[in-house]
């Protein structure tokens, strides 16, 4: 791991989301920013940690829960961002503070259920498909209400917004399409089951200036902090 370039990287996504914030008239600090470090080694997220970094996103349940191990007694807040398999809830909802992927009512209950009693309420986003993939994770808007209703009535799950993963695309119009899209399928929700759901997950290291200026709340960038992923 070279330090020198990681403190150099995180800085210049740092400066990248301050600058979004403010062509966009958002208050600085709105935005947060969680380093995806997924693949990348315990070091690395104590590096970024003695930078001030606090929030770190992870997609593989086990590779994470070891990296916790090594990172225990800190400071630090893990965010899951990766599909959620059946038979990783468990370890899911003893160790992370947020979910951003759920998509299913069933992970939901497992989640509730798992949750230790000593932990707060497991904080969760409802990943929404707005890019219509039929392979690709996450619900559609219309089923949205539903899904939440569910989470609504799980005391040990916070709902708190929606995350999105749209198709990658340099194409600025076609970003803030994508991510004008969450913030519509967020406004629907909140209309219709009368909620102020303050949280938007969206953008990533190609598109994070895009979702900014869209509305964001959570950026979840990993290549452009960390470097390529081997
Ligand atoms: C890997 C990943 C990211 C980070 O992507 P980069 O392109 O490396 O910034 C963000 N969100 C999710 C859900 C991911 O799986």
């Amino acid at each position: 791991m070279d330090s020198a370039a990681l403190e150099t990287r995180y800085r210049q996504v740092l400066a990248r989301i301050r600058g979004a914030e403010q062509v966009a008239g958002r208050l600085p600090g709105e935005v947060r920013l969680i380093a995806v470090s997924k693949r990348h080694p315990a070091a690395a997220v104590y590096h970024l940690m003695r930078l001030g970094q606090r929030h770190f996103g992870e997609s593989y349940v086990q590779e994470a829960v070891d990296k916790m191990a090594e990172l225990a007694e800190l400071p630090l807040c893990w965010h899951f961002i990766g599909p959620i398999q059946s038979n990783k809830t468990r370890q899911i909802a003893a160790h992370f503070d947020w979910v951003h992927s759920l998509d299913r009512e069933k992970i939901a209950a497992r989640l509730n259920a798992q949750r230790p009693d000593h932990l707060p309420p497991l904080r969760v986003l409802l990943q929404v498909n707005v890019s219509g993939e039929a392979q690709k994770a996450g619900v559609a808007p219309e089923r949205l209400p539903d899904l939440a209703r569910a989470v609504l009535e799980l005391p040990r799950l916070q709902l708190m917004g929606l995350m999105a993963l749209p198709r990658k695309t340099r194409d600025p119009a076609r970003q803030a399409a994508a991510f004008a899209a969450v913030v519509a399928a967020r406004q629907g929700l909140n209309r219709e089951l009368d909620l102020e759901l303050p949280d938007l997950s969206m953008g990533m290291s190609g598109d994070l200036e895009a979702a900014i200026a869209q509305g964001a709340t959570w950026v979840r960038v990993g290549e452009d902090i960390f470097g390529p992923r081997g």
